[in-house]
């Protein structure tokens, strides 16, 4: 059946749209109920085949397109969905057993239980930080819960995202479809009907992927970011903390969704943390990162422009570490400021190495301060004061929130991960996966006799009359 509902789309010309239009059809016709535990297995079994084969070209991608050192890209992405792979295969036949609940008093006799189902197919389009990851994570749950899967990988990061579409034709052109390249494309996946749609990315084109799911009345899960905020106070031992602080905001040179974006403290605190994190970061990266191995790129001219003319307007008396640039590289270097709440960097969410220390009063006032924010896709308390910790617990509203060390939640295979309000809606990992990408049928079975449904058969006159 034609659908209307595909128009003409700018950029596009028609062999292409023609060729999205068949993967995705080819993606649809590859899907099937019941899609059994073998098969589901199967799948992940050769998902993990294929990284395995392509994996050295994915470090190679991933050091052209972030310059990704091998052991950072190995532990935030490779080794991240290896590890997602085998929990998901470990666990799925448990999680897909159908679960029986109490039967109902009113019910009996009777039996019931719910049943999680493959919804169809699944989209996940992702972005350019971690592109392996955000492609294959989702990719991971979505195979699990017996879903194909038609993926957009972020034309941001173009070499990383042809391996995968290689890779992915090659060893699951059966269940997954790949469309590549950038706003004309995804706008054109955009007009077709999806199952569910699983978006990583920014906040603007979230509000484009929910507008067009809306015309399918197609669920969506949106990962998205924010600011994302870190306290630490006098409690903590601060040399650990500018070191724990120092790792997680400069990993992937700051291009983390979950990066802490700024520091609140009391004014003494940072004052005492701003020697600390100079040295930790000379720890990381040595006296100059941009010679070192272990420090990344900023994706493009473009997204280096945006820091760099932000960095521009702070006063460089604010500026105690960095602030070096290399157009040429797309290199900025690690960079730690002093700021205000309203300062050039506390506008928007950073999205790349540079950390503001935003003093407060105290705790109170730092809780304050996020809830007069959007809600953040994490937060992270570095104290060892049980009430403050606990305050920012029951008082304020995150994604995710780790306790004495920023990124860890997200590592852990038994928690959610996903945001809430402005950072997003759903999450995935492990089983939160298997959830997103089911549909728990409610499933009840009662036997025809003894009928014991005619005590609520019409005429209520003699229903009222049984009693
Ligand atoms: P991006 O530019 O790669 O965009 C993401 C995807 O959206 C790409 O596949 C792109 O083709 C598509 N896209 C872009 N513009 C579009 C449009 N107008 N219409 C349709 N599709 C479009 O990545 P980005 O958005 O710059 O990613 C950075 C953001 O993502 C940050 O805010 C970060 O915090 C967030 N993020 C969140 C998570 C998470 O798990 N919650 C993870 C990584 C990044």
């Amino acid at each position: 059946v034609p659908d209307t509902r595909l128009a003409a789309v700018d950029g596009l010309r028609e062999p292409e749209r023609r060729e999205i239009d068949a993967t995705i059809r080819r993606t649809r016709e590859g899907f099937g109920l019941p899609c059994a535990l073998e098969l589901r297995l199967d799948r992940l079994d050769r998902l993990e085949a294929m990284l395995r084969d392509r994996e050295d070209q994915l470090l190679a991608a991933l050091a052209d397109d972030l310059g990704k050192s091998a052991t950072e890209a190995w532990g935030t992405e490779i080794g991240t969905v290896f590890g997602e792979i085998a929990h998901l295969r470990k666990l799925l036949p448990s999680w897909q057993r159908p679960r029986a609940v109490p039967s109902s008093a009113p019910l009996v006799p009777s039996r019931a239980w719910a049943d999680r189902q493959p919804l169809g197919t699944v989209l996940v389009v992702a972005p350019w930080n971690y592109p392996v990851q955000l492609v294959l994570s989702p990719l991971a749950g979505a195979l699990a819960a017996g879903n194909t899967v038609v993926v957009k990988p972020s034309e941001v990061a173009p070499a990383v995202a042809e391996v995968l579409a290689d890779g992915l034709r090659e060893f699951l052109g059966d269940c997954v479809g790949v469309v590549t390249g950038g706003v004309p494309e995804t706008t054109r996946v955009l007009q077709h009907r999806f199952d569910h749609i699983f978006y990583t990315g920014n906040a603007t084109v979230g509000r484009v992927v929910m507008r067009a799911a809306a015309e399918y009345l197609t669920p969506v899960t949106l990962e998205l970011g924010g600011k994302s905020p870190a306290w630490v106070d006098g409690t903590a031992d601060l040399e650990v903390a500018a070191a724990r602080i120092a790792w997680g905001k400069f990993v992937n040179a700051g291009q983390t969704c979950v990066a802490p974006d700024y520091v609140m403290g009391p004014p003494e605190v940072l004052t005492a943390l701003e020697p600390l994190l100079i040295a930790a970061i000379g720890r990381l990266y040595g006296p100059d990162p941009s010679i070192s191995d272990s420090y990344g790129r900023i994706a493009t001219a473009r997204h280096l422009g945006r820091l760099t003319e932000l960095l521009d307007q702070v006063d460089p008396e604010d500026v105690v570490t960095g602030g070096q640039r290399r157009e040429d590289e797309r290199y900025l270097a690690p960079t730690v400021i002093r700021s205000s709440q309203d300062g050039p960097f506390m506008q928007e969410e950073i999205f790349g190495p540079v950390l503001p220390l935003v003093p407060v009063e105290d705790h109170r006032a730092a809780i304050d301060a996020v809830n007069a924010r959007e809600k953040p896709l994490a937060l992270y308390v570095l104290s060892e004061d049980e009430a403050v910790r606990d305050g920012f617990r029951r008082n304020t509203s995150s994604g995710g929130m780790a306790i004495g060390a920023p990124l860890v939640h997200l590592a852990h295979p038994h928690l959610p991960f996903g945001g809430v309000g402005e950072s997003g809606m759903g999450s995935y990992h492990g089983e939160y996966s298997l959830r997103t990408f089911s549909h728990e049928r409610a499933v009840l079975d009662k036997p025809l006799k003894p009928d014991t449904l005619k005590m609520v058969y019409p005429p209520y006159s003699a229903l009222k009359a049984r009693g």
